[in-house]
């Protein structure tokens, strides 16, 4: 399969993480295509907020239903291009995600607010869009990412321009294509780069004709999307890295909660802002917890994702690999690794188990963002939740027990945007999310995340 450079001069290669194999190639776009893609969504843009509110959630139902038609379409392009299964927590279950996060956002509003209205006087609060969108996205989930961010900003009257991953950008380039069928021109603009000579996301951070930008990404770069939009004060909402903990707690019952451990840990496996980074278990079910774990991942099927029997594919790009193999190799010298820990062919990393660590030890403070749980053992409660909170990431954190009082009280104490109970890591489109601390400023989803794309304009009478 090839998307071909739409007659481009030059296109830039796209791998599939699994064999190596191109799979196919995406324009490699200048700064002066990113002037024109700009200019064609500020022409737009006044049109498009100018159509009824009506209108405009008729057509965001629209891209819901392009999803859903296409979908096994986009998920076998998605799996080719990000590594991630066909089946289980994969791509299939990514693009029927986007779809339903596409149909509710479709049917979310922001309807003028008289906040007062008496002798005094009447007052109106009126959203407005914020203008021109851009939307700059990661690799782990290439199209419910994209979707998270266009479709809230298109519901409000803005305009977007997008711009995928390097090593994601196929899946990404087919929906535009398709959502152009439904689309006023203009309304909708993907940018694609290999981010060597030129790197688009910066060019659009500091791009005199973009008023906001959505970025999902590594803490790191949103640091520099931040310093480039500084110069045009660019509203901004950054969604950036986890390094979620899980707090075990003694009457858990290891049996019950294996399974949502496993999912939460390596869902896409681990290379997921929001899973389970750090597990921190109570010694009086320690080994227990160890034992459950691993009996129940040591049974999941690792192989080409376009294999109906995988359930975890290769990790991504090399860089991922070599950084999850490196933490690995490490954190083994120290700990006891209970399942996997050695690389296998290719890009294939196998689920990783490893007890014995602590706080301090880079496989359990930094993201590694790969198939590897570090294990920490704990004696008292509230020396794990200071260690959960040891972390400069806020992004998601979970309590698992059998008593869900205690659960949500403890939940409360933990500094992050989510917290699961005998979870982790789902999200729903009708509650906000959104990191605290270094994972992000902002939330998307509901109608909060509605709101940050737009600006408020209060009407005093
Ligand atoms: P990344 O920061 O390397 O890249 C993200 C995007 O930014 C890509 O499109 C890239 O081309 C672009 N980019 C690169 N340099 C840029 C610059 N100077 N200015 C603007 N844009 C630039 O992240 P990644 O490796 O693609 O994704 C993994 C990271 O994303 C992890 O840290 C993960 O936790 C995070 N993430 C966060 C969430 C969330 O909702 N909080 C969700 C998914 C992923």
């Amino acid at each position: 399969m090839t998307i071909s450079t739409t007659g481009r001069p030059a296109g830039f290669a796209v791998h599939n993480p699994a064999t190596g194999a191109v799979i196919g190639e995406a324009p490699n776009m200048t700064a002066a295509d990113l002037d024109r893609a700009v200019a064609r969504a500020r022409a737009a843009q006044p049109g498009w907020a100018a159509a009824s509110d009506d209108q405009r959630a008729e057509v965001c139902r629209a891209l819901a239903a392009l999803l859903t038609d296409h979908s096994e379409e986009l998920a076998r392009l998605l799996t080719q291009e990000q590594g991630k299964p066909l089946n289980g927590l994969g791509s299939r279950w990514e693009i029927g995600g986007a779809a339903a996060w596409a149909g509710y956002t479709a049917g979310l509003s922001l309807p003028p607010k008289v906040l007062q209205d008496d002798a005094a006087g009447r007052v109106e609060l009126h959203r407005k869009p914020v203008g021109v969108v851009g939307s700059i996205t990661p690799w782990n989930f290439p199209v419910l990412i994209a979707i998270w961010h266009i479709v809230p900003a298109l519901r409000v009257g803005n305009t977007v321009v997008m711009k995928p991953s390097p090593l994601t950008p196929l899946a990404a380039l087919r929906f535009v294509e398709l959502a152009s069928a439904v689309l006023p021109a203009g309304v909708l603009t993907i940018v694609t780069g290999d981010d060597r000579a030129v790197n688009l996301g910066a060019e659009m951070s500091s791009h005199p004709g973009i008023d906001k930008i959505v970025f999902t990404g590594s803490i790191a770069t949103g640091r520099q999307v931040m310093r480039s939009a500084a110069g045009t004060l660019k509203r901004l909402t950054l969604e950036l890295g986890g390094n979620d903990a899980g707090i075990v707690l003694p009457d858990a019952d290891p049996g019950l909660i294996a399974e949502g451990l496993f999912w939460g840990a390596f869902i896409n496996n681990g290379q997921t802002c929001a899973a389970l980074k750090r597990l921190y278990v109570h010694d009086d079910i320690h080994d227990q917890v160890c034992e459950a774990l691993v009996e129940y991942t040591r049974n999941i099927p690792v192989g080409d994702g376009m294999d109906e029997a995988s359930i975890l594919g290769p990790l991504q790009n090399r860089m991922q690999f070599d950084v999850v193999s490196g933490l690995v190799a490490s954190a083994a010298n120290r700990g006891q690794v209970l399942l996997g820990g050695k690389p296998g062919e290719g890009l294939f990393f196998p689920p990783t188990l490893i007890a014995g660590l602590a706080n301090g030890d880079p496989l359990v403070d930094r993201e590694q963002f790969g198939p590897a749980l570090p294990i920490i053992r704990y004696t008292d409660i509230a020396g794990a939740v200071a260690a959960a909170n040891d972390n400069p990431n806020g992004l998601g954190g979970s309590v698992w027990s059998s008593d869900p009082d205690a659960a949500r009280a403890l939940a409360l104490q933990l500094e992050c945007g989510s917290v699961w109970i005998n979870k982790h890591g789902a999200v729903q489109p009708n509650a906000p999310f959104g990191g605290v601390k270094s994972s992000g400023m902002g939330v998307q989803f509901a109608e909060e995340g509605l709101a940050e794309n737009t600006v408020a304009q209060v009407v005093f009478g």
